[in-house]
């Protein structure tokens, strides 16, 4: 069940501690596009996620790691002006590997910063990335994500039965 609890968990993007993580030696940020960065029906970018993201360029390597098709990431890869890998295939390891080897860091160098235990989180995890969780932007969420979320809520209430984890209860080491 470890492998689904985050090293961190934040309210938001806004509450986690960057200046930390730089000191912690973290080069590269992986960010998840969907109830992360936007809400799903969301289009347009808002100004605040634009300027920190435009802020955090000049300390990280800043990377959109999405699940999404490219044609949903294309008008986000131009608002944000950074790299965007789109259809991630989180959990799935293989793309997080293929930005370890691209860019030549090593595991805590590298830090996924997503709303879901079973894509951002796993995923993270199995590669040995800081992974720090956030709550979703919105409750909503497309049809097609449906058993994700019901997935989503059975790890959930497994990590509780085994005080690992707890939804709302938010810190930024380990418990
Ligand atoms: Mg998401």
């Amino acid at each position: 069940m470890e492998k689904y609890v985050p090293d961190m968990y934040r309210k938001n993007i806004y509450s986690i501690d960057y200046d930390k993580l730089q000191e912690q030696g973290v080069k590269c940020l992986l960010f998840d596009l969907d109830n992360t960065l936007i809400s799903y029906s969301g289009k347009e970018v808002e100004e605040n996620v634009k300027a920190l993201i435009e802020n955090l360029k000049a300390k990280f390597n800043v990377i959109i790691f999405s699940n999404s098709p490219k044609i949903r990431l294309n008008n986000f890869k131009n608002e944000f002006d950074v790299e965007c890998v789109a259809c991630a295939r989180k959990p799935f390891r293989k793309n997080f590997d293929r930005v370890l080897s691209k860019y030549k860091y090593s595991e805590n160098e590298v830090a996924i910063i997503g709303d879901q235990l079973y894509t951002d989180i796993l995923g993270g995890n199995r590669v040995g990335i800081m992974t720090i969780l956030v709550s979703p932007i919105t409750d909503v969420y497309p049809f097609w994500t449906r058993v994700g979320r019901i997935n989503e809520k059975r790890i959930v209430n497994k990590l509780k039965k085994h005080g690992l984890f707890f939804e709302g209860r938010y810190y930024e080491e380990k418990m």
